[in-house]
């Protein structure tokens, strides 16, 4: 199916593989109408580093130059394949501590963008996603920062963790709390930056002791979501189904049917995203991202697309004949809807 809103590559990013040109070869190959290039924003303070970039050494000029050149680079590759694929040029969001919304704000003042993508990787400053060790770090550390004790869990490789000020403490402990916390830090990350797009809602999960257990169940936690839901649905976010769960052990892209149901009767918009690494991950998991939405009776999804712009979504045939490349702005692209049904079949496997 024809588009996906988040993407990387090993160009830029140390956990990916493969060109920029060559993920945008293969989705072109793939017949994605958009592809939006959405790098991870520099981090400035190396405690945020990710493991293969404090193994190789790298500083915080590199990532901002590497952003850099990453931008230039996607600038020059939208206009080379404009007739192919519309390629739509943002970041992903790390809300990792207060600082970091200075950090987001410098960057939109930099560059412009027509999009991005708003996640949240971080608890109390320990990565949720990388690996089980690191998830179960995060829950030692968000009971530390709850405590309010000066123990060596309440610090992040020798600095004290700075928790977001607004999140309350509660009685909760173990995974519910860091779930609390999670989902609060959202919040925050949601009304600091009403983001166009909304990544991997439901990332806590990744790592969790089940990841089909029901947040209905869990009835702070719940509210928390139901907060953030009904947050997004008001400002009109569009939430990522992301496909990335698939190759990670998931029979369902996020977010999970509890919370695509609320936000289906929220009325919240669906976009879908592969979150690519590389080439191999483009388009991954798209049959079973659509058979997840039609069964859960999800029949549109959303895409952005050049203002004036129009791609048959089956044939890819471009419309108007007089057309320009537009400005990269949120002013110059719109969204429109697509029917799930007609997008089956579409991606060659
Ligand atoms: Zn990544
Ligand atoms: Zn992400």
């Amino acid at each position: 199916m024809p588009f996906s809103h988040h993407s990387h590559s090993g160009q830029f990013c140390a956990h990916a593989k493969d060109s920029l040109e060559s993920c945008i070869l293969q989705a072109i190959s793939k017949n994605l109408r958009v592809f939006c290039l959405t790098e991870h924003m520099p981090r400035s303070d190396p405690r945020d580093f990710y493991p293969e970039e404090v193994e190789m050494g790298i500083t915080p000029q590199h990532l901002t130059d590497s952003f850099a050149e990453f931008y230039e680079t996607a600038v020059a590759l939208r206009d080379k394949y404009k007739e192919e694929i519309t390629l739509l040029i943002g970041f992903e969001v790390d809300y990792i501590r207060p600082s970091m919304l200075a950090e987001i704000k410098q960057l939109q003042e930099t560059y412009s963008f027509d999009m991005f993508i708003g996640s949240v990787h971080h608890v109390d400053e320990i990565a949720i996603d990388f690996s089980e060790e690191l998830f179960h770090r995060a829950i030692s550390a968000v009971e530390a920062v709850d405590s309010g004790a000066d123990i060596a869990e309440a610090y992040n490789q020798g600095t004290k963790i700075e928790r977001f000020p607004e999140i309350q403490r509660t009685t909760s402990k173990g995974e519910e709390r860091l779930f609390e916390v999670y989902f609060d830090t959202q919040y925050m990350m949601l009304t600091a930056l009403k983001p166009p797009v909304i990544g991997h809602f439901d990332l806590i999960r990744l790592k969790c002791n089940d990841y089909k257990a029901d947040f209905r169940a869990m009835k702070s936690v719940w509210e928390k979501i139901v907060r953030n839901v009904k947050f997004i649905s008001e400002y009109g976010g569009m939430v990522e189904i992301n496909s990335a769960a698939t190759r990670k052990g998931w029979e369902y892209p996020y977010p999970g049917p509890d919370i695509l149901q609320l936000m289906k009767e929220a009325g919240v918009r669906f976009v879908l995203s592969d979150d690519s690494h590389g080439t191999a991950q483009v388009a991954f998991g798209y049959e079973k991202s659509l058979a997840y939405l039609e069964k859960q009776g999800v029949e549109e999804v959303w895409y952005y697309e050049w203002i004036g712009w129009e791609r048959g979504i089956k044939d890819g045939i471009l419309r108007p004949e007089d057309r320009y490349l537009p400005k990269i702005s949120p002013l110059c692209v719109e969204a429109k809807s697509a029917v799930v049904k007609d997008l089956r079949g579409i991606v060659p496997a």
